[in-house]
């Protein structure tokens, strides 16, 4: 299995009630209509498989930088507003996923366009592209936690 799409809850129903899907995950609540209840859907399992053509990559952009981040400065672990490049682009640093972290204003710019092995510092993790919580939106993955087992970073 594989995370698709997020669709709306009456497409969701939709879906249950014409047997396309069944209900992975509920929260717990129950939807009632004049002859049936059924219960909310927060994750369906399409009962047929649908084949994903090779998706396009989610580019790294000051937006979902910090969304695969979670807002954390690489660096020193605060609240990062700003991304960094960490080879400098004015020494060659490439813009693609792994040479961009999350960083707070004051590290980066007291990092400014130095290496991290220049400074004595280093990362705590391997930047790497993002999988599907950012291409979802991490906030909505955040706001509905039932869905984060099922979308990993
Ligand atoms: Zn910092």
């Amino acid at each position: 299995m594989e995370p698709l799409c997020i669709v709306s809850l009456r497409r969701a129903v939709v879906l249950v009630m014409t047997g396309k899907a069944t209900v992975l995950e509920t929260d717990g609540r129950l939807l009632h209509s004049e002859h049936v209840s059924v219960p909310l859907p927060v994750v369906l399992c399409l009962t047929r498989y649908v084949h994903v053509p090779v998706r396009r990559p989610v580019p790294p952009t000051r937006r979902t930088v910090l969304q695969r981040d979670n807002h954390r400065c690489a660096y020193c672990g605060g609240g990062a507003d700003t991304v960094d490049h960490v080879n400098p682009r004015s020494r060659g640093g490439r813009h693609e996923w792994t040479n961009v972290v999350a960083a707070c204003v004051r590290c980066n710019h007291r990092k400014a366009d130095r290496l991290l092995h220049e400074i004595g510092w280093e990362l705590a993790f391997v930047p790497r592209a993002p999988r599907w919580s950012v291409a979802f939106g991490t906030t909505s993955v955040r706001s509905e936690p039932l869905w984060s087992q099922y979308v990993v970073a």
